[in-house]
């Protein structure tokens, strides 16, 4: 099969659909890959890389996409990118077609066979493709966090872990699914006080077996998250029900119980944020005070450690691109429900449910 990678076009997006390691993985199993020239300098992977690894440089992306039988991307196709897919090409990326009825409109109307890594499953009920983007933006929330606790960023100039007769940080997390584990392990690992609010028994169970010791843990009940953001210097949004928008846990009048300084960090703002006071924010300007708290609230978090992210989710994408590549996208969906599960568009038809619901069409 022929493999495209183009550049992303989106604003400030500096990952890439495939790292060169990607491309020698693509070759070795007999395809071609074609790469835009630069694609991956965003994510330190220069064209010298690319061409070790097998592939042929292209000047423009136009060419990527006349040339290519399945478009590997990160983002969106944007709206110059969807006039160039055709009936019959494979697009596998992340798509989040449920808010965007222009994206979905264009798709469908382009024709081509539409995979989203964001609906990918896997056998524990995972979500394999986004797993990896919130391991990175639960390990940068405390690193975020600890510089707007900073007193240059208008933060409460407190240390996270502390010093030898000085106590640490208490950092308090809600939600302790992946992005909320892998917030409170840094934060504890730099030495603060943290604490894992969750509603899930199982979930706090799991916690408490693995890192009790580490980080401690309680039932986020609007009692106990008033009484624990009201000691915090820090608060971690890391809350997800999945296919709704963020249930707003703490209001703007808490805010005012809050110590002057605090850092919020709401991961959750992709999906509106858990706090009722959030608003996205960009790397270019992250930070804004609401009644002397401090919020972070950027919501493509993984773009500002753009290498570790482009690998992250090329070791996660692996797999499931080779099962495309070498089989066909029928061949390889019908050995794999999870892979199935990724089919959003196919030959002008909506194929996945939730989100012809969002949007009225019928699937
Ligand atoms: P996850 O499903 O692994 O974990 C969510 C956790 O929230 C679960 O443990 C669940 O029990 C808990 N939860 C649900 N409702 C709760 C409530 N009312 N109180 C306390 N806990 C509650 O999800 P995740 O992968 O950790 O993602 C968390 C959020 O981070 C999502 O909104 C996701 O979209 C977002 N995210 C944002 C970025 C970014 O760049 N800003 C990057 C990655 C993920």
């Amino acid at each position: 099969m022929k493999i495209g990678c183009p550049k992303e076009i989106k604003p400030q997006e500096f990952r890439v659909g495939m790292t060169p390691n990607a491309v020698t993985e693509a070759v070795s199993h007999g395809h071609q890959v074609v790469v835009e020239k630069g694609a991956g300098l965003g994510s330190g992977f220069d064209d010298a890389s690319y061409l070790a690894a097998g592939a042929t440089l292209l000047d423009t992306a136009e060419e990527v996409f006349a040339t290519a039988d399945m478009i590997v991307k990160v983002k969106e196709p944007q709206p110059v990118e969807r006039k160039r897919l055709r009936e019959g090409q494979l697009l596998f990326t992340y798509l989040h077609l449920a808010p965007d009825p222009d994206q979905t409109r264009d798709l469908l109307a382009s024709g081509c066979t539409a995979i989203a890594y964001e609906t990918v499953t896997d056998r524990s009920g995972g979500l394999p493709l986004l797993a990896p983007m919130s391991e990175v933006a639960g390990k940068l929330a405390p690193q975020v966090g600890a510089w707007t606790l900073q007193k240059a960023n208008g933060g409460r100039g407190v240390l996270l872990g502390g010093v030898p007769g000085v106590g640490p940080a208490r950092v308090v997390v809600i939600g302790g699914g992946v992005v909320g584990t892998h917030a409170a392990r840094v934060a504890a690992g730099m030495g603060a006080d943290v604490t894992v609010l969750d509603r899930s028994l199982p979930r706090m169970r799991y916690l408490d077996d693995v890192f009790g010791g580490t980080f401690k843990t309680g039932y986020a009940s609007a009692g106990n998250t008033a009484e624990l953001i009201a000691q915090a210097d820090m608060v971690i949004g890391a809350v997800l029900i999945p296919g709704a928008a963020a249930p707003k846990l703490v209001s703007r009048a808490q805010l005012s119980t809050m110590k002057p300084g605090a850092a919020i960090v709401d991961v959750a703002i992709d999906q509106g944020g858990c706090f009722e006071t959030s608003h996205a924010t960009t790397h270019q300007d992250p930070i804004y005070d609401v009644d002397g708290v401090m919020h972070y609230c950027v919501a493509n978090m993984p773009g500002a450690v753009a290498r570790t992210s482009t690998i992250a989710l090329g070791n996660a994408t692996m797999p499931f691109l080779l099962a495309l590549a070498d089989k066909g996208w029928k061949q390889a969906c019908a050995d794999d429900p999870h892979l199935l599960a990724g089919l959003n568009v196919h030959a002008g038809q909506l194929t996945y449910a939730a989100v012809g619901a969002a949007l009225g069409l019928e699937t």
